[in-house]
């Protein structure tokens, strides 16, 4: 290995006369703004932080980071609960400025930069009456959703986030710029597709679009929680026989104080049904019946709403700036015992931020065999996702316990499979616990691409021996 040399401000001058774009360190204006992520928990210091304005850079920040034997953190849209989008003291590839969105509409293809966020590539799509599979929080960063999976309302339809991936172009360790695709580096076209960010920065993704909207049917169901047990039971029959078109969370929560919810049920604890459907918007509205009839709902949202509406619907509830410490793990049909033991403990929720989601998979996800790309565990029926959020530091200790006692009482229930984008910072065997059977050939793959493990700030795959 070559020596790396020190980082000094003459390197750092350096780097920024490469750059096109702008290269921050701590006394410069913007650095916080550039260093601040998601969770308010994480509060990291980089020495400098690379804003990258297009691939050159990229290569040039890596190389960089190599040479100098830095700690390599890349940060898109930084919603990462782990915090794995910056590091302290070494150098941060920001690839926010990286916005460019390109939709073929004749080839209904999306073509996105790294620092895209889902609402900005909706935004466009939708204009010709296509997307292509996000989540469900617009302000999600499209690079890391997808690199690990990328779930939300349309992926029981048409797949994953990666499922729909056509190509990416990505920056190895070793500087070089590779396209990446079934036909092209096939292996790491496979490691990208749910390996996270252990195999190169992506500085461009192509994408699949479905036609979608650009109305459809979606809706917030809350019911009273001394309900809670017949309801989830309901979901877990509901859900069994649903098409694909039907996507519905359950969740554990508080009512909002807002005017489509009864006074009285202000600030207590409800379940939620959140639905969207899509699809047809008459058999929409026929398909979701019954989750409206489940019992007496408090507030019904059921409504056909923009898509793009429907995409940032839960943007404000779960912004930037609160504290987070996300316990999750795959799940098939909940038995009767483990909905009892789910509502037990989430009846004692330290905060009123705090919320159970049940996310719903399944459909066109399972029909992918486990091993066609590094996303393993397709059999899941569902997430089970335990959400702490609070904002004093000093109560850190009470939501994280809270967590892990309400995860460790559905151990028995859960499956052996977690998905890689929720982890927390929770350590090397839960990564192996991400990627199941696939570990080892991802391990041999980070071997052959990454072989220093210079991309180590992220849920980790060591280099195979
Ligand atoms: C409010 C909220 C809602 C969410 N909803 C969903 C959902 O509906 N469905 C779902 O599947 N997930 C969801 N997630 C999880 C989400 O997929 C992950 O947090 C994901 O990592 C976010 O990507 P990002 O680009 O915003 O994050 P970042 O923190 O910037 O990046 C995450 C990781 O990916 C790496 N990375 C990012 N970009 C690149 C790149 N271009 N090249 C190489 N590595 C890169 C980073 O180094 C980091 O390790 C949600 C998260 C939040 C906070």
């Amino acid at each position: 290995m070559a020596m790396a040399t020190p980082l000094d401000d003459r390197a750092v001058d350096e780097l920024a006369e490469q750059f096109r774009g702008t290269v921050l360190r701590p006394t410069d204006a913007g650095y916080d703004e550039a260093r601040t992520v998601w969770n308010a928990m994480i509060d990291r210091r980089p020495a400098v932080i690379a804003q990258c304005a297009g691939a050159a850079d990229v290569i040039s920040a890596v190389t960089f980071a190599r040479e100098h034997d830095l700690v390599l953190a890349v940060k898109a849209g930084g919603h990462n609960a782990a915090g794995n989008a910056v590091c302290d003291d070494g150098l941060v590839i920001d690839l926010s400025p990286m916005k460019s969105v390109q939709v073929d509409p004749d080839a209904m293809t999306v073509r996105v930069g790294p620092g895209v966020t889902l609402g900005e590539m909706d935004h466009e799509t939708q204009a010709f009456g296509l997307a292509a599979p996000g989540g469900i929080v617009s302000t999600t960063g499209v690079a890391g959703l997808t690199l690990g999976g990328g779930w939300g309302y349309l992926s029981r339809k048409y797949g994953l986030a990666i499922d729909n991936l056509r190509s990416v172009d990505i920056v190895t360790a070793d500087g070089e710029l590779r396209h990446a695709s079934e036909t092209e580096n096939e292996d790491l076209f496979w490691a990208v597709r749910g390996g996270g960010g252990n195999f190169g920065v992506v500085t461009s993704f192509e994408f699949d679009c479905h036609e979608v909207g650009p109305e459809v049917v979606w809706g917030l169901l809350l019911y009273p929680y001394e309900n809670a047990a017949d309801l989830l039971r309901f979901h877990r029959e509901f859900t069994a026989d649903a098409p694909d078109e039907l996507c519905c969370y359950a969740a554990i929560m508080t009512a909002p104080p807002e005017e489509f919810v009864p006074e009285a049920y202000h600030g207590e604890t409800v379940v939620g049904f959140i639905v969207n459907y899509a699809g047809d918007l008459d058999e929409g509205l026929e398909a979701v019946q019954p989750l409206r009839e489940a019992g007496e709902p408090i507030t019904d949202l059921v409504d056909v709403y923009p898509f793009t509406v429907v995409q940032s619907m839960f943007d404000t509830e779960f912004g930037p700036g609160a504290r987070n410490y996300w316990k999750t793990q795959f799940v098939g049909p909940l038995s009767d015992e483990a909905i009892d033991v789910a509502i037990e403990h989430a009846a004692n929720r330290p905060s009123p931020e705090t919320q159970v989601v049940i996310e719903h998979l399944g459909g066109q996800i399972s029909r992918t065999a486990p091993d066609a790309t590094a996303y393993r565990h397709r059999d899941a029926s569902f997430s089970f996702n335990i959400f702490p959020r609070w904002d004093d530091p000093a109560e850190d200790d009470r939501h994280i316990e809270w967590a892990q006692s309400l995860f460790d009482a559905m151990a028995p229930y859960t499956m052996d499979g977690v998905y890689v984008n929720m982890l927390s910072q929770e350590g090397a065997e839960r990564v192996r616990t991400a990627y199941g059977d696939n570990y080892d050939r991802l391990a041999e793959l980070k071997a052959k691409y990454d072989p220093e493990n210079l991309f180590r700030v992220n849920q980790n795959i060591e280099p195979a021996a």
